[in-house]
């Protein structure tokens, strides 16, 4: 494999903790399962994107950049890591965020302002439509910028998730557990790809279960297809000779709900459940809902209890203080 020498930037701590859930596999009297703590990543209150970070900021700082450019959700897990490793290494980082400024700054939202990154409210263009126009007059005046897609999901994202699957592969084999299947929140694809092709060449069968977070398409291709041509732009980027198709996508988009941010009964269950089995906190947006997921599909037989899980825990708990009102927890009793 070609990566091992690419530039790399160290901005989290690793390997994360891999942890067996025995107390949530009582209760939900399911198969074993195990949990990879990516919300332990350590940079800025952790999440998978720091992994990413690690390749694509250490792609920009090889090619001289001196500003950071991203765009996200108002709430985007992505950008706060973003903004953390641009300030850890006097990075100038501008973030793109969709929707108008609240009036409240909450969340992931108000430690991208902590960690003093400029803001540019985009409305209703939530993907980075804006990036060129403020790339442009970053340029202008004489600044270096450097775009990070949104998601951290391009070739070097997807990278990082195939060391992240090696490391999962090494703790695993000391503790001497086998998985069937890898569940987690799916959202712009890089966990996604890096994983596939990670389970493609160690020759690993696990059912690499995307839980589709958001109805959304990327520049008018599918979700689906956007996964599995990054997988094989991935494979080619580090010179192997692996190819993908849609038989080998697993995307389960059946827990979308009302879609991206729209916060259920299905989320709010399995934050208390894993909150108050565990001592664990997932996310309102991403791991509330990847969770609820393998919970009913634990329920409905989809997965058997002879199955053996590995949820991958992409972080997020950042969220929990800005979706307060649309969580049981907050409520007032009566
Ligand atoms: C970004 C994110 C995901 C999704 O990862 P992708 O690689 O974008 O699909 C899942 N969980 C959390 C908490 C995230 O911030």
């Amino acid at each position: 494999m070609k990566y091992e020498h690419m530039p790399r930037e160290p901005l989290g701590f690793f390997p994360t903790p891999l942890v067996e859930l025995t107390k949530l596999s009582k209760k939900l009297d399911g198969p074993k399962i195990y949990m990879k703590r990516d919300d332990n990543t350590g940079l800025a209150l952790g999440g998978n994107k720091t992994r990413k970070l690690e390749f694509i900021i250490g792609d920009a700082l090889a090619q001289g950049a001196d500003t950071i450019v991203t765009a996200g959700a108002a709430q985007s897990n992505h950008c706060r890591q973003t903004a953390a490793a641009a300030a850890s290494l006097g990075l100038e980082c501008h973030l793109v965020l969709g929707g108008q400024e609240p009036d409240k700054f909450d969340g992931n939202l108000l430690l991208d302002k902590i960690f003093g990154c400029k803001i540019h409210w985009s409305g209703t263009n939530r993907k980075g439509e804006d990036i060129p126009e403020i790339v442009e007059h970053l340029k202008k005046s004489g600044k270096k910028p450097y775009v990070v897609p949104y998601g951290g999901s391009n070739e070097l994202g997807a990278l990082a998730f195939l060391e992240a699957f090696k490391e999962l592969e090494s703790q695993r084999k000391n503790i001497n557990a086998s998985f069937t299947h890898i569940v987690f929140a799916s959202s712009s694809g890089g966990t996604h790809a890096g994983l596939m092709l990670g389970n493609k060449l160690f020759k690993s069968s696990y059912k690499i279960m995307g839980i589709n977070i958001d109805k959304g398409e990327t520049d008018q291709i599918s979700f689906d297809q956007y996964i599995v041509s990054l997988a094989n732009s991935t494979a080619k980027l580090i010179g192997e000779n692996l190819k993908f198709s849609d038989v080998d996508l697993m995307l389960n988009s059946d827990y979308v709900g009302e879609g991206y941010g729209v916060v259920g009964a299905l989320e709010n269950e399995a934050i208390s459940i894993t909150a108050q089995t565990e001592g664990i906190l997932l996310d309102p947006v991403y791991t509330g809902r990847a969770m609820g997921g393998l919970i009913d599909m634990i329920r409905n037989g989809k997965i058997k209890k002879t199955d053996s899980v590995l949820f991958w825990h992409t972080g997020g708990a950042p969220a929990l203080f800005a979706y307060s009102n649309d969580l049981d927890a907050a409520k007032k009793s009566t």
